[in-house]
């Protein structure tokens, strides 16, 4: 290796978080992210069928929960539907054309929702 070469890479501390450039084990950026609130509150359920094939992908946005909690939420909307589903970049996806399902389970939890578009 090059002594000009920086590397991400230091046997003495690990790998350095690009973000804080701290060693990994001591770098808090995850937790910062997992715990930013992602939506603005305004909750909407869209469908989306574009290159899904069949039922397609009904997504849940704007719901304003932390990651961890995003995924919390769609491990039960899965088991509500029975279906598949993940969370990414801060919206829920839940297989299958589920959205009037999901409005009345939302309004059961005491979380507005609305449907839109598709
Ligand atoms: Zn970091």
């Amino acid at each position: 290796m090059s002594a000009n070469t920086r590397s991400v890479f230091s046997t003495a501390a690990g790998r350095l978080c690009p973000d804080c450039g701290q060693p990994v084990a001591h770098c808090r950026c995850a937790d910062r992210r997992a715990q930013q609130v992602r939506g603005d509150g305004v909750v909407r359920i869209h469908r989306e069928t574009k290159g899904r094939g069949g039922k397609g992908v009904t997504l849940i946005k704007g719901l304003a929960l932390n990651e961890a909690d995003l995924k919390a939420m769609a491990t039960r909307m899965k088991q509500h539907c029975g279906t598949g589903g993940t969370v990414k970049d801060g919206v829920i996806e839940i297989q299958g054309d589920n959205r009037e399902h999901l409005l009345a389970w939302l309004a059961e939890q005491g979380i507005k929702a609305k449907l839109a578009g598709g």
